[in-house]
């Protein structure tokens, strides 16, 4: 099998055959996990510690049900109530965690950059589960495994990704995996919401949903994420539904068999509207949750035999 990373710190480092790989080991955890017996031992004996600075709640219970299937001992620190608030710093946390000797650290945190820097700091395996607009790894995998059983492929495929690209790590963790997939990427959104460098990331860059979304495969809806905007980036959440939320009148002009996802949590009526979020023909938002938990089992467990390759 193709990989031969320590850590899952973000999309940039992976060669393309590591991702096939990833995803095709998560193919077979879907079929385990649509089993009655949801039990493998791919990380038996080893400890998974989730470290959450930053409020999750599908990303956490994803990785925490996915250790728990794989056999690992999986703990999640209560990071908002630990000594974090009492002034300790990321490193010595970090050191902290290391003499209980996990195996796997789980770790988000707001700002871009800190789990790189706590990867450094310790003997573990570390997996990226989201750290400020830098990436959110699994949560590409997630939707590349979603979009290929969907589509069938991963190349040539026409992807829109929708909405506040400016704060997000969803779609910059996308745009690496679907450009070394290539596919072709667009981003769609106000001025304001996508960075002024995005022309020169090899994506196709538009204003205006009509145009973004003109005969796309795939439409990516982002949320607008509020907790990281320190100004007026929009005029109001009405004026931001009419122009880029995604409707059945802007949906119409992508393919007839475009399929719709959001990375969740979503804003009903500001950056998606409900009926098309629930559209079981449109919408694979489900099926993106449910792909989560493959896709960090096969994560991890590469990880974990990588580790044992290496101690070998
Ligand atoms: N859940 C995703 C993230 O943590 C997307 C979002 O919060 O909008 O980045």
């Amino acid at each position: 099998m193709a990989f031969r990373q320590n850590h899952l710190l973000g999309i940039e480092p992976l060669a393309p055959d590591e991702i096939t790989t990833i995803l095709d080991l998560a193919e077979t955890y879907v079929d385990l996990n649509r089993g009655p017996e949801k039990h493998a031992q791919a990380l038996k004996g080893l400890t998974q510690i989730n470290m959450f600075f930053e409020n999750s709640t599908r990303t956490q219970a994803s990785f925490e049900i996915a250790g728990l299937r794989l056999g690992a001992d999986v703990m999640n620190m209560a990071m908002q109530a630990s000594s974090i608030k009492k002034g300790e710093t990321l490193i010595d946390t970090a050191l902290t965690l290391n003499a209980m000797h996990p195996d796997l650290l789980v770790v988000r945190h707001p700002h871009s950059g800190a789990v790189n820097l706590l990867a450094e700091k310790v003997n573990a395996a570390v997996l990226n589960a989201g750290d400020g607009r830098h990436e959110h790894p699994t949560q590409a995998l997630l939707d590349a495994l979603t979009i290929r059983r969907a589509k069938g492929r991963l190349h040539r495929l026409t992807v829109a990704i929708c909405g506040d690209i400016a704060h997000s790590r969803v779609a910059r963790s996308n745009i690496w995996l679907l450009g070394k997939m290539e596919s072709r990427i667009r981003l769609v959104g106000p001025p304001t919401l996508i960075p002024s460098g995005a022309a020169d990331w090899g994506v196709e860059v538009h204003h205006d949903m009509a145009q973004g979304l003109a005969g796309a495969d795939v439409v990516m809806m982002l949320r607008l994420q509020r907790e990281r905007m320190d100004g007026g980036f929009i005029p109001s959440e009405r004026e931001y539904y009419h122009r880029y939320g995604l409707d059945a009148a802007k949906l119409g002009h992508a393919a007839p068999d475009a399929i719709v996802m959001h990375p969740g949590p979503m804003n009903r009526g500001v950056e998606i509207d409900g009926t098309i979020a629930d559209d079981i023909n449109r919408s694979v938002i489900q099926e993106q949750v449910e792909m989560g938990v493959a896709v960090r089992m096969a994560a991890m467990d590469l990880l974990a035999r990588h580790r044992r390759e290496m101690a070998a």
